[in-house]
């Protein structure tokens, strides 16, 4: 594959033909280029185009179709699955594709397909303007608004695809389209959570809401063995709370830090992460309960949107080896949180300390929209079972990847049997996970964007005519 694209003129033709860069290993920028995420992905492209227009993105996927090359979409990189890389293939890189345009009046913000989260909440809160998007600030908003997208403040104004107005998307045919609910509605549909298989969405235009400079907003810590007191105590309060309380909790080691007391330092311990989407001074009153649990550690206090935002970015740095899953709960029932609070401890000990066992509080605001409204799946799940496995030797990688998995099999009765693919490092899920009709639907979308399966390297929805299933009629 890498001779036939190197020596058929491909390489300088596409060059010729693009504002940005394109490299071949060996050019500088080529081996920074391979490195993702999750350091356990290595794989090398034999040709990276670093996008910096949309008709830099068309000049690729034509190329690509052309030449039946294995192609490779990648905006900010975190997919953990490894699935903004390949081996031989080419590697169309959005990192070019930045800018954020805001429209205060219309409360839209066009955005460039590889924009990372920070970059939009810098540019947004400049207007007290946000949408819900990620909750590290390197995550791009490319794989994260396909797959759908949960943030802090999805709780009031749901997933980040829920927020989508209208896209720009360069289809495998080197068309370039909009997708809105009145142009190419099908696409629309799709590129909301059926991830990249339809196209490479270039521009994102999205609904804002007003938020912020400041929320109330934080994170507190329990010693461990006060888990199953209180994860009870936070299923009973967020059950009866406003959409605008946010939550998640999380087993984890405590850091070393001079807010953390001694005795649970480098030690496993519950934590809780809320946040008040909307009036911090009313806010106060809806997380006080919360604050009354008697946290060890406390810092839920007013702090800007943006800090919340970069919270848990030193927690999560690029370049570890990752084990992730994302298992929707039918609840929290007391032996789901009796099961997890038996299991956590251990299998965060497993991995280095940036291991995270995590539990969030889905929300009303993504539940509120119709599951037929996109293609996204499993709204009415109330809570997300999220294991975060970090290590560094690839010695361990049998040992870890085996704790993460018995500790999902030790929730399974607890879970729907659905996976959020953004968070899942295993590739076989995608089936089970949007349910046989709307996935019958999304293979309909499939046969009439990319009828050739030439956007594969996704959580990837198959073409009828490569399975012999039928689509949708
Ligand atoms: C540290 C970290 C924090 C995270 N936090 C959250 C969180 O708070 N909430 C949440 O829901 N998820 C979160 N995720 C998961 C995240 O949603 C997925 O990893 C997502 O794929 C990341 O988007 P990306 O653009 O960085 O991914 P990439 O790795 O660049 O791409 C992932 C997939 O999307 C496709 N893709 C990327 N851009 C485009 C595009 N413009 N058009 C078409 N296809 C495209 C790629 O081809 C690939 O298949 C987090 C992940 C990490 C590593």
């Amino acid at each position: 594959m890498t001779e036939s694209i190197l020596d058929g003129g491909a390489v300088d033709g596409l060059r010729a033909a693009m504002a940005g860069d394109v490299m071949i290993p060996g050019d500088a920028g080529y081996e920074d280029a391979c490195k993702v995420f999750n350091s356990m992905i290595a794989k090398r492209p034999a040709l990276v185009a670093h996008c910096a227009t949309t008709d830099d993105v068309v000049a690729a996927v034509n190329l690509a179709r052309d030449r039946d090359l294995e192609v490779a979409v990648r905006s900010g990189g975190h997919s953990v699955a490894g699935l903004s890389i390949c081996d031989d293939g080419l590697l169309i890189d959005l990192a070019g594709l930045k800018g954020v345009d805001v429209d205060p009046d219309a409360h839209v913000a066009r955005t460039g397909g590889g924009v990372l989260w920070g970059e939009f909440d810098a540019v947004t809160q400049e207007h007290g303007l946000h949408t819900p998007g990620g909750r590290v600030t390197t995550t791009g908003v490319g794989g994260f608004t396909t797959g759908g997208g949960y943030g802090w403040t999805s709780s009031k104004h749901g997933l980040t695809c829920d927020n989508l107005v209208s896209a720009e998307v360069v289809t495998a045919d080197g068309r370039v389209v909009t997708a809105s609910e009145t142009e190419n509605e099908d696409l629309f549909w799709g590129i909301r959570g059926g991830g990249g298989n339809f196209g490479v969405v270039t521009r994102f235009d999205f609904r804002l809401h007003e938020l912020g400079p400041i929320v109330l907003a934080g994170l507190a810590l329990w010693p461990i063995d006060r888990a199953p007191e209180v994860l009870r105590a936070w299923r009973d309060y967020v059950a009866g709370a406003p959409d605008e309380l946010s939550t998640a909790c999380v087993v984890l080691t405590a850091p070393p830090e001079e807010f953390v007391p001694d005795h649970l330092k480098g030690q496993a311990a519950l934590g809780m992460a809320a946040m008040y989407v909307g009036d911090p001074e009313e806010g106060a009153g809806v997380i006080q309960p919360l604050k009354d649990l008697g946290p060890e550690v406390d810092l839920i206090q007013p702090m800007p949107y943006t800090a919340f935002q970069a919270i848990l970015d030193p927690s999560a740095p690029k370049g570890l080896r990752n084990y992730w899953r994302g298992e929707y709960l039918t609840g929290l029932s007391d032996g789901a949180i009796d099961t997890f609070a038996e299991h956590a401890p251990e299998v965060r000990g497993a991995g280095i300390p940036f291991s995270q066992m995590i539990i969030f509080r889905i929300g009303q605001g993504v539940s509120a929209i119709p599951d037929d409204a996109t293609a996204f799946s499993h709204r009415d799940a109330e809570y997300l079972f999220h294991p975060i496995s970090v290590w560094e030797d690839p010695a361990d990688d049998d040992r870890v990847i085996a704790a993460n998995r018995a500790f999902a099999e030790a929730m399974r009765p607890f879970s729907t049997g659905a996976a959020y693919l953004n968070f899942t490092a295993d590739g076989d899920r995608v089936r089970d996970s949007y349910g046989a009709e709307k996935y019958k639907r999304l293979v309909a979308v499939k046969d009439n964007y990319d009828p050739e399966n030439l956007f594969r390297g996704n959580q990837n929805i198959e073409p009828s005519h490569t399975t012999g299933e039928p689509a949708l009629a």
